[in-house]
């Protein structure tokens, strides 16, 4: 056995490395909090060969006393915090005092400071000696602020040296932490450089087109085109950001930012809360994209419980996600045709768009507004206040589609295509969001004309969103009618099947099914939901008993009560090849701007596109 000693200063600080100094992204992320923290307004962010031969950060923060220099590279020492008190309300970014005496266990670093209050002279510079790291501090010129200077990562670990990937890979990773970084301070100029030359250069945003600007120029042009704005708050907590239409998603859970006080963190909690409010919109499978902001009083959160400081712990974990997932929940089911559109013309006008703020676009605090124009004559039935859709369950007037397929237009709907076209070119009336039907494509789509564009409708899709949403709400209210089989339908299942349906009867009923077992292998179908009565009865039992069987086992069915609607659902809804009326199809269109969710199917699929006039003339080349 060998006998204990004191390890050297450097080595224990290489220990720490072990943990905070991971890869030379880990490195920029200390120190661009730091400068942060030193309330710097811009970043001058300098790499050479992915970090691994060099890494600059200069600000032009508060800079660091003359005295404290040595302080600074040694560990435990720390000007942001002093006591438990201040551990336990933490507002600075970083708070260990260990990272830059880490980092210069494991590299060539040298600090470069002028403090504000050290009048007179010119800045300082400091590096660290030797196995205990004395600090050796001569004079140089510095402008006010701190300049990081660290090089040949790991030359003194090679074991560690010999993780890193290829300079590539790690510059990717550098970009991804000042990205991630550039999301949380909206106000702080960053420049990005690698190899010399420019990778971003992110201005000071101030208003709500600069931040927008930022946005797109760190998650892509097509998240901020494709995603709404959030603004919401309650119990304390507030959440805010921009969150994608379950339209946009992505095959990876890659465009995922979360803030909590401004701090980037990865999140189970948070990540499952999302989750949960995107389930019954987003195509299996898929990821949402978002940049969430929560904010919430210091004392809420313990940030002290990772050395990288990206997880943390909320003292209230339950309030915190039901809080998300009902204010994403929320927002997602608010998203109306108009908000789309009104998004889209936004986007395709470029930055020029207006300063004003989100608030009259985007729903908002509480769900009062939709963001739809009262006078909207689509709208007047629907004022989705008080959070509660005001949307009625009513016989669907369209849920049998009685013309046989192909029959022509008749005079009459001819007619009324022609005045409601008409009314399109008055500038005077109001045009529903998704405008007038003009005619059905194959008997799968429908067309119609809005005020500044085509629109097309997959009506199956649609359909089956409006017709889902209604049997939820009613589900909810219990006002699910029923209605009987005037000659009852008997069908053979298995005998699984069979059980399932006899043990979970009670639950089925709830949704508007009434099952009875009359056999080993045999039930009869009593009654059915009257907004279903005229579709395919037994092929909607068997899918329904299939997920009663999938889900029985595992969990309670009632958990389940959205997936056994959605199935039913969507055997209730019109199948490609129906004729369609003209007034048929507006009623159509005219229930999806009523109803909550319309813009995708019950399995995320999106139920209509627009294309404008001004896209459709390029397409065209017209005017240029
Ligand atoms: P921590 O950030 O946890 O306090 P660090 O090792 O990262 O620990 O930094 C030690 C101290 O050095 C900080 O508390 C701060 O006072 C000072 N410091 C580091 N970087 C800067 C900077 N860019 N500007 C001003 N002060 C800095
Ligand atoms: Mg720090």
């Amino acid at each position: 056995m060998a006998r204990i000693n004191l390890l050297s200063q450097r080595l224990a600080n290489q220990i720490a490395a072990g943990e905070v100094v991971e890869r030379p992204a880990s490195v920029i992320k200390e120190l661009l909090e730091n400068s942060l923290d030193a309330g710097a307004s811009r970043l001058d962010i300098d790499i050479e060969q992915g970090g691994i031969k060099l890494l600059r950060v200069r600000d032009n923060g508060g800079g660091i006393h003359h005295d404290d220099l040595p302080l600074a590279l040694s560990r435990h020492a720390t000007s942001k915090i002093a006591d438990l008190d201040d551990l336990e309300n933490i507002g600075s970014l970083g708070f260990r005092g260990e990272a830059l005496a880490s980092i210069s266990s494991v590299s060539r670093l040298s600090l470069l400071s002028r403090a504000s209050d050290d009048d007179g002279s010119a800045g300082w510079k400091v590096e660290t000696e030797g196995q205990g790291m004395e600090a050796k501090i001569e004079p140089v010129a510095h402008p006010q602020g701190t300049t990081v200077e660290v090089r040949d990562l790991f030359f003194n670990t090679p074991a560690r040296k010999k993780f890193l990937k290829t300079e590539k890979t790690e510059f990717s990773r550098i970009d991804e932490v000042v990205k991630r970084l550039a999301l949380s301070r909206f106000d702080v100029q960053f420049n990005l450089q690698h190899n010399q030359r420019a990778i971003h250069q992110l201005l000071a945003a101030h208003s709500e087109t600069e931040i927008k600007r930022r946005v797109s120029l760190v998650c892509g042009s097509t998240f901020v085109e494709n995603s709404i704005y959030v603004d919401r708050e309650a119990s304390g907590l507030r959440l805010s950001g921009w969150v994608s239409l379950p339209t946009f998603s992505r095959s990876q859970a890659d465009l995922q930012y979360f803030y909590v006080n401004g701090r980037i963190i990865r999140d189970k909690l948070v990540t499952h809360a999302v989750k949960q409010a995107y389930r019954d919109v987003l195509f299996h499978g898929r990821h949402p994209a978002y940049v969430l902001y929560l904010e919430l009083p210091a004392s809420g959160v313990d940030v002290n419980v990772h050395p990288t400081k990206h997880e943390v712990r909320f003292r209230d974990s339950r309030l915190v996600h039901d809080f998300l997932f009902s204010a994403l929940h929320k927002a997602l089911a608010d998203v109306t045709p108009d908000q789309r559109l009104a998004a889209q013309a936004e986007a395709a006008q470029g930055n020029a768009a207006s300063t004003e703020p989100y608030s009259g676009q985007w729903p908002q605090l509480g769900g009062q507004t939709t963001g739809i124009p009262a006078s909207s004559p689509a709208f007047q039935t629907n004022s989705q206040g008080g959070g509660q859709s005001s949307l009625q369950l009513r016989e669907p007037d369209f849920s049998s589609y009685p013309q046989p397929v192909g029959q022509p237009y008749s005079r009459a709907d001819h007619q009324q295509q022609m005045a409601t076209l008409q009314s399109l070119n008055e500038d005077d009336t109001e045009v529903p969001p998704l405008g007038y039907a003009i005619a059905q494509l194959h008997g799968i789509y429908i067309l119609a004309q809005n005020k500044d564009g085509l629109i097309i409708v997959d009506m199956h899709a649609a359909h089956e969103r409006i017709t889902y949403e209604r049997m939820k709400m009613a589900c909810e209210n219990e006002e699910l009618k029923m209605q009987p089989l005037l000659v009852p339908l008997s069908l053979a299942v298995s005998q699984g099947e069979a059980d399932c349906a006899e043990a979970e009867a009670e639950t089925l009923r709830t949704l508007g099914l009434e099952l009875e077992r009359v056999a080993a292998e045999s039930v009869v179908v009593r009654q059915v939901p009257s907004i279903l009565k005229d579709s395919n009865i037994e092929q909607l039992v068997r899918d329904v008993l299939s997920d009663v069987q999938e889900y029985g086992r595992s969990d309670r069915l009632s958990a389940h009560q959205n997936e056994l609607l959605s199935t039913m659902a969507c055997h209730g809804s019109v199948r490609a090849n129906r004729h369609l009326t003209v007034p048929e199809m507006n009623a159509l269109l005219r229930d999806m701007e009523a109803t909550e969710r319309s813009g995708q199917c019950n399995h995320g699929r999106p139920t209509w596109v627009y294309q404008s006039l001004d896209a459709l003339d390029k397409l065209f080349l017209r005017g240029q």
